[in-house]
């Protein structure tokens, strides 16, 4: 087992606040959330093509955009006919440690990897530490602990079980509800790089365009760097719609 510590770099962002930040820049009625959706389609409007996105409750939603962010979910890049992810053989537990009292660890990253097993954390705040644990996928046939229990019981008693102890205290202390163990998928980066990433106004960004395993840590950090480059094309679209504008971007 090897131990790796940040010296510098890595930097813990909790899903909560990264969704309350962004959330916070629109108004409240613009935002729905746990919205299925169930089909998409394009019109052709005045000249400009509108999506048509069709939710499991029944509301139908028209876009001047349509960007599918959904991680391994899949909806908008299935319509766009992206290759679907493949499984890369490994699964990974995930959670969230709470520690009421505080849990007075260094704010750094902590690494375990070996024989085929690759187990880490980093404190959130003073009382929140997150923490993974990937491993070889179980043989064909035998499934992932489902039940959040299960899957506690089974890193700490059976994977984990000779890892640090400071480890194995940190997956003591997780909320049940935040704890997940699901397969690790990725596309290949040719289908990425040939495939149809785009449709007219309709298009795809983060692990919904390029899934890829942790071992590079890059995932979550591609994620946002779409964000930022389709935010730019986007501004810079909306302002060259207006009538003084001579750049050439909009085409
Ligand atoms: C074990 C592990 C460790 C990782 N470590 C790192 C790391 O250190 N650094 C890093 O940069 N990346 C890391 N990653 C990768 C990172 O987690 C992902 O790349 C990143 O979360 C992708 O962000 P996303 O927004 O594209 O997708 P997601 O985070 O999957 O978000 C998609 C969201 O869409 C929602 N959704 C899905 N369908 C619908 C629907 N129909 N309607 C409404 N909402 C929907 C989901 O509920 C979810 O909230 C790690 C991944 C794993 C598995």
């Amino acid at each position: 087992m090897k131990i790796c510590s940040d010296a510098a770099g890595p930097r813990s962002v909790h899903r909560k606040a990264l969704l309350e930040a962004l959330a916070g820049e629109l108004p409240v009625h613009l935002i729905r959330f746990s919205s299925k959706i169930s089909s998409i389609e394009t019109q052709q409007h005045e000249g400009s093509s509108v999506a048509i996105v069709h939710v499991e409750n029944g509301t139908v939603i028209k876009a001047k955009f349509l960007i599918g962010c959904d991680g391994v979910h899949l909806v908008v890049s299935r319509w766009l006919g992206l290759r679907e992810p493949v499984l890369s053989g490994r699964s990974a537990a995930r959670g969230l440690a709470v520690y009421p009292q505080g849990h007075g660890l260094e704010q750094k990253v902590r690494q375990y990897v070996g024989s085929g097993r690759r187990a880490g954390f980093v404190p959130l705040t003073d009382k929140e530490i997150y923490w993974f644990f990937t491993v070889t996928s179980p043989a064909k046939g035998t499934s992932l602990a489902r039940d959040a229990e299960d899957i506690q019981k089974e890193v700490l008693e059976n994977y984990a079980k000779d890892l640090p102890p400071i480890f194995l205290d940190v997956v003591q202390h997780t909320d049940l509800s935040t704890l997940t163990w699901a397969p690790l998928m990725f596309r290949y980066p040719w289908n990425v790089v040939f495939g149809n990433l785009s449709k007219q106004n309709i298009t795809v960004t983060g692990d919904a365009m390029h899934p890829m395993t942790p071992d590079l840590a890059q995932g979550g950090c591609s994620a946002l760097e779409d964000a930022v480059i389709l935010g730019r094309h986007i501004g810079t679209y909306i302002l060259c719609t207006e009538r003084t504008c001579t750049c050439t971007e909009r085409d």
